[in-house]
């Protein structure tokens, strides 16, 4: 390998669109595009952007043949038609128009594009182009392929992986948001070349009401859906045992091609739709296993509806990605004053939170039985004693 393929190969990309980013799902709508503008801003202030093997980079819409691939051509034309204010009862039936799901001005536009760029992030990464691609503008985990459910239209997830897959490649599909990645589970379940793994709050208690441990895919993909839920009130030590105690193991025993992650921030204890109790200490370590057990990375932002700590859950995820520390570009020099969005909230890091007593051992012992019943019932499928 030359140098400059070797420099290629070495490369960390982030696709963002400023424009996308301003898109707006309606007043009220929890879903913010803008979390991603506020990881811009935090991005050069932390001195995360600076590395020569890094690169930015404006997704392009989704091509026709990749989106068609996955959905089904009648939901993206009711897709479209609503889009144009022509209402029917057709696109009530594929999902659209609801509270979740409303249709407004540039879903089209942001549908495609931030699709688009979780695609082009799949193909770089395919062709030896990159190493770890980022789109924090995607990760559409929920949206089926006639219909629109969780905020989500396009399954920028699912598209990908089918054509990763359509080349050949073994995909592992590893999903930390805080609700079950349903659509990206329906689409492969019956499939033994994606391993996908989901690690979640419980469907007791949280959309979409399912993903619990029993489900581990159907025929021959059988053992390679993998579901981790967890109780309501889980700290970071239950999240990371749970989740360093299936996870890895697992990767290393399916051996993908390619890792695909969804890196939902809404795990946060300080979300506004979610119910566990993480802080950054648990999610960074998550993402930093991540990165250390994928050869190559495909990675989407997802969900995440506290917009400050979501950018800053993101940017500790690029730093992650990129295998450098943080070093704020400020720091000594304007004492304890704070700048830009972090005015909001403190620092990019947040002091330890763990939860304790009757709760704590609630959610421990609910995690530890999830881990016995898929060492159990899973692990020998993949032939780990
Ligand atoms: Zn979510």
């Amino acid at each position: 390998m030359s140098d400059a393929q070797e420099n290629l190969t070495a490369r960390n990309v982030l696709v963002y669109s400023s424009s996308l980013a301003d898109i707006d799902f309606g007043p009220g709508h929890p879903f913010k595009p803008a979390r991603a503008r506020q990881m811009m801003e935090l991005l050069p202030r932390y001195s995360l952007l600076d590395e020569k093997n890094q690169l930015v980079m404006e997704p392009s819409p989704l091509p026709d043949e990749a989106l068609f691939a996955f959905h089904e051509k009648k939901y993206i034309e009711i897709l479209k038609h609503a889009e144009r204010g022509e209402f029917t009862m057709e696109m009530l039936e594929a999902g659209l128009g609801t509270e979740d799901c409303p249709v407004f001005p540039g879903l089209w536009e942001y549908s495609a594009g931030a699709s688009g760029g979780t695609y082009q992030g799949a193909l770089m990464l395919a062709d030896g182009a990159a190493r770890a691609v980022f789109n924090p503008l995607g990760g559409f985990h929920h949206a089926g392929a006639g219909h629109a459910e969780g905020f989500c239209y396009i399954n920028d997830l699912a598209v990908a992986i089918t054509e990763l897959v359509r080349r050949g490649l073994r995909v592992a599909y590893i999903d930390i948001d805080v609700h079950f990645g349903n659509g990206v589970r329906d689409a492969f379940a019956a499939r033994d070349d994606v391993l996908c793994i989901s690690i979640h709050e419980s469907g007791m208690t949280i959309y979409p009401w399912a993903g619990f441990v029993e489900d581990i895919g159907e025929g021959k993909g059988e053992g390679y859906t993998v579901n981790i839920p967890l109780l309501q009130g889980s700290d970071d030590e239950v999240f990371c045992h749970a989740f360093d105690s299936i996870v890895p193991p697992l990767i290393e025993a399916f051996r993908p091609d390619i890792t695909v992650a969804l890196i939902g921030a809404d795990t946060h204890r300080e979300d506004f739709l979610g119910h566990l109790n993480l802080t950054s200490i648990g999610y960074e370590r998550t993402v930093r296993t991540i990165v250390r057990i994928s050869p190559k990375l495909l990675v989407a932002g997802g969900g995440g509806y506290n917009v400050f700590k979501t950018a800053a859950l993101w940017t500790l995820a690029w730093a992650a990605l990129c295998d450098i520390e943080p070093s704020d570009a400020y720091a000594g020099l304007i004492g304890g004053m704070m700048y830009g969005p972090e005015a909001q909230s403190g620092s990019l890091r947040d002091d330890p939170y763990v939860v304790s007593g009757n709760l704590k051992d609630r959610c421990f012992e609910f995690a530890r039985d999830t881990v016995a019943y898929l060492k159990r019932n899973v692990f020998p499928l993949h032939g780990i004693g």
